[in-house]
């Protein structure tokens, strides 16, 4: 017997795996041990594998990609599950189309968990804000996973929340980010009251509060919902405290909507840029945050006379965590400069703060194509604009395209007929609307001088009001 040392690194496992088949070890003479524990029990059996032996042998891509989701599941038999059936894989061809075979079978399950478990912690970890030693704000999530798949979890954390500090305990393995690097560390223990961080602390205050007024009555499926959510995850959840509650007052809550004819239930609160920057990336008041992806919080001077509106962020923005840096961008800072208007001066948002894409296929790969919000979801989105526009109080605000138009005025507008002159809002602002930069991008080249030269008067307009 071979005892062979494997944890849930797929490549070291590969390594081992391969050197043992070169050297026709059977799969009966394996004993993979895992943790390395009792490594020693069998230390006088044990042969040295030959990694790198010469040699080559044979493993199709299916197997690959399902080897590599189902190492990381728990189940202690699943190196030895792998080993066999590369093993079989060497004299049976076609091995892993035979889908009644109990080994690929197997695979394919262990595979489907693991995909399942990443899907869950990506769903349901909850960040809470604490401080840093030196002071600087840090958000601290607990999750406990069924399979060793946090740090395959990483990047997913990473591209959402490049520009925080945080950091994921879990029983086995932690996980840093301080906005550059990633650190890997020993497990923690599970807070007392099942979440890291200050419990009473305003940011919780604030999601318990977000989460019960976003809370939709008329989409409640208690069943869809406890399947999705499953009971064991809630701990880790403030907002899962609510639900029950919210169950038994579902129905009271949706004749209120229906008889206020209201979309947009009541929002909570928010005092600072910073609170409408957190609180965004856990808001799923409407379909687009739904689907997960990471919201983008405006930014700029907190005391900018000047506030520019886009519709959403594109692709580049959603992976930057900015708004305005993609293509659109490029147009529109140009174009601000040839104006006068300083970008760093002013306060850049946008109407919605997810992005809102279908999925494409383009020579071979996948990318995601824009899709418009509709009136609903930016209705849904104006609780956060509506917020920075209180607190950051703009004297002049431009609406780059219809839907930042309607984020302000609460209907579409016709940008031909608007723009160019000034609309008094009720707060005492002036707005200004003018054609989103990315129509510039998509007209034919012989418009698009014409085109620009409008956008361009229009901003000097909103230069000089604003300046
Ligand atoms: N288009 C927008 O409306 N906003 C952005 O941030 C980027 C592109």
């Amino acid at each position: 017997m071979i005892t062979v040392e494997a944890d849930h690194k797929f490549t070291k496992w590969r390594e081992a795996a391969r050197g043992l088949v070169l050297q026709g070890t059977l799969p009966d003479e394996i004993f993979w041990n895992e943790g390395g524990g009792s490594g020693d029990l069998f230390a006088s059996a044990n042969v040295a594998v030959k990694s790198g032996a010469a040699g080559s042998i044979s493993a199709n891509a299916e197997y690959i990609a399902l080897a590599r989701k189902a190492i990381l599941h728990s189940d202690p038999a699943r190196h030895a599950l792998l080993y066999r059936l590369l093993w079989r894989m060497q004299s049976v061809r076609g091995l892993m189309r035979d889908t009644a075979d109990p080994d690929v079978r197997r695979l394919a399950l262990l595979a489907r968990e693991v995909r399942r478990d990443i899907h869950k912690m990506r769903a349901f970890v909850r960040f809470n804000p604490v401080r840093d030693p030196d002071g600087a704000e840090r958000y601290l999530a607990w999750f406990e996973p069924a399979h060793h798949i946090v740090e395959d979890n990483a990047k997913f954390f990473i591209e959402r929340f490049a520009n925080m500090h945080w950091s994921i305990l879990t029983p086995d393995v932690s996980l840093h980010w301080d906005g550059a690097a990633l650190q890997t560390g020993p497990g923690g223990e599970r807070p007392a009251d099942g979440r890291a961080g200050d419990a009473g602390d305003p940011f919780e205050a604030l999601w318990l509060r977000y989460y019960s007024s976003i809370f939709n009555p008329a989409r409640l499926k208690v069943k869809a919902m406890t399947k999705e959510m499953p009971k064991k995850y809630w701990h880790n959840m403030p907002e899962a405290a609510l639900i029950p509650g919210l169950i038994a007052g579902a129905q009271g809550r949706e004749a209120a909507m229906v008889e206020r004819g209201a979309a947009a239930p009541d929002m909570p609160v928010v005092a600072s840029l910073g609170e409408i920057a957190a609180a965004i990336q856990s808001c799923r008041a409407c379909p687009i945050g739904c689907n997960g992806t990471r919201a983008v919080a405006g930014e700029g001077q907190q005391d900018a006379s000047l506030m520019i509106v886009g519709e959403q962020p594109g692709d580049q923005e959603e992976i930057a965590g900015r708004p305005f840096v993609g293509p659109a961008g490029q147009v529109l800072n140009a174009n601000l400069q040839a104006a006068g208007i300083d970008r760093d001066q002013v306060w850049m948002t946008n109407a919605v703060k997810h992005f809102k894409h279908q999925p494409e296929i383009r020579r071979g790969s996948k990318i995601r194509l824009h899709a418009t919000p509709n009136a609903g979801e930016i209705d849904h989105c104006r609780w956060w604009l509506d917020s920075e526009r209180r607190i950051i109080k703009p004297p002049v605000i431009l609406a780059l395209g219809a839907s930042a138009g309607r984020a302000i005025l609460g209907r579409t507008p016709s940008i031909n007929k608007e723009r160019g002159a000034p609309i008094a809002l009720g707060d005492g602002a002036t707005l200004w609307i003018t054609a989103h930069p990315s129509y510039l991008l998509r007209i034919p080249a012989e418009k698009r001088a014409e085109e620009e030269a409008r956008f361009l008067a229009d901003l000097r307009m909103v230069a000089e009001d604003s300046g």
